[in-house]
């Protein structure tokens, strides 16, 4: 704090009531920017009025996609204090997504300061509520004024932060999931493992057709084989068979979850068997129908762990659990969310408090 120039906002907006936030709907009244010029390298970090970015229609970003994003919490914690979860390692996964998508390397200690500074100007933000916590997104953009295509040689960096409401507004709730063999999100040499804005906007016609056939999201299979578990649009995924914890393996498919990360941590200080493999949904579906499918879940920052309670394959549902959420389930959302909001001892040190600055 102290290192970046802040300009205040003279029209600060109206707070909404905790019990009113949703996911993302909110901006607060500061973002922080960041430029990049090719000989230059990133200059000029700042912290302004949130406000529209005005960009040329031929800016390139807007034409070919070249944009990366993260995205963590600030949590308010049961002694006032405001913790971060896991800056360090969203902020290097950021660079690991930049350099996947051939930006230039991101001073990682800056954008890992910026998350801090940018807290702290807008800590009154931080909600109160159980639950409830202030969602930070860094985002960087392609700035090049250009329809030819090739890497930008400018960028943008931003933070944005928004209050967002509890994930579950009646304890952890189960959703449905469709294993699609008709769509694929990744394969090995694409994008997979970036955080990067194509991932998503190629996701959501898998999403439309799994809506509408009655499911909450889609499990996407390896785009090869149409046969291994790769991950959630916006999840890791794992599966619980007997005693043992699977979970897909980082192949350059799926996105290194910080969450995933911290599930597996976590299952290992327990003592408990988890591995990191391949697995095919024939033996997912298997299990399920012989009841040695004992739990399944999603993670990641959003939910932290989201239950999957119905299993759809190839027009075959298997239920999990009764579709009900599983013991190791809710220990491992326990265990998260305690650390999240201070109130057990953070064994990793995996959360960080942030320095709020005193103003007049
Ligand atoms: C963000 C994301 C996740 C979850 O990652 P966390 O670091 O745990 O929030 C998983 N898969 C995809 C595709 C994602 O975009």
């Amino acid at each position: 704090m102290g290192q970046f120039p802040i300009t205040r906002t003279t029209s600060p907006a109206q707070k909404p009531a905790d019990d009113t936030l949703a996911f993302g709907k909110v901006l607060t009244d500061h973002m922080f920017l960041m430029n990049y010029e090719e000989g230059k390298g990133w200059f000029d970090p700042r912290i302004v009025p949130y406000g529209p970015l005005s960009l040329d229609p031929a800016t390139s970003v807007l034409h070919y996609g070249q944009a990366i994003f993260d995205g963590l919490k600030a949590f308010r914690g049961d002694d006032g204090q405001i913790r971060l979860f896991r800056p360090d390692r969203h902020a290097q996964r950021f660079d690991r997504s930049a350099r996947l998508m051939s930006m230039p390397a991101l001073p990682v200690d800056i954008i890992r300061a910026s998350f801090d500074a940018l807290v702290g100007v807008d800590a009154d933000w931080v909600p109160h509520k159980a639950g409830t916590s202030l969602y930070l997104r860094p985002t960087i953009i392609a700035t090049d004024v250009m329809l030819g295509v090739h890497p930008s040689h400018s960028y943008l960096y931003f933070l944005i932060l928004s209050p967002v409401g509890g994930y579950y507004k009646e304890g952890v709730k189960p959703v449905r999931i469709l294993a699609s063999d008709a769509h694929v999100r990744a394969v090995k040499g694409g994008t997979g493992e970036a955080k990067t804005a194509a991932n998503y906007a190629q996701s959501l016609a898998g999403q439309q057709d799994a809506a509408a056939q009655g499911y909450t999201q889609v499990l996407y299979l390896d785009g090869v084989h149409r046969k291994y578990l790769d991950e959630v649009g916006t999840m890791n995924i794992m599966v619980r068979i007997g005693d043992e914890v699977i979970t897909p393996p980082l192949a350059g498919t799926i996105l290194d979850g910080v969450t995933r990360a911290s599930v597996i941590q976590l299952l290992q200080d327990w003592g408990l068997k988890v591995s990191e493999r391949q697995i095919s949904i024939d033996e997912v579906m298997a299990a399920g129908r012989d009841g040695t499918l004992k739990e399944m879940w999603g993670t990641g920052t959003a939910a932290v762990v989201s239950p999957v309670g119905t299993l759809g394959y190839k027009g075959e549902d298997v239920l999990i659990n009764k579709g009900e959420t599983g013991e190791l389930t809710q220990r491992l959302y326990d265990a998260i969310v305690g650390i999240h909001y201070g109130r057990t001892n953070d064994a990793h040190g995996w959360t960080s408090v942030v320095k709020v600055p005193a103003i007049a």
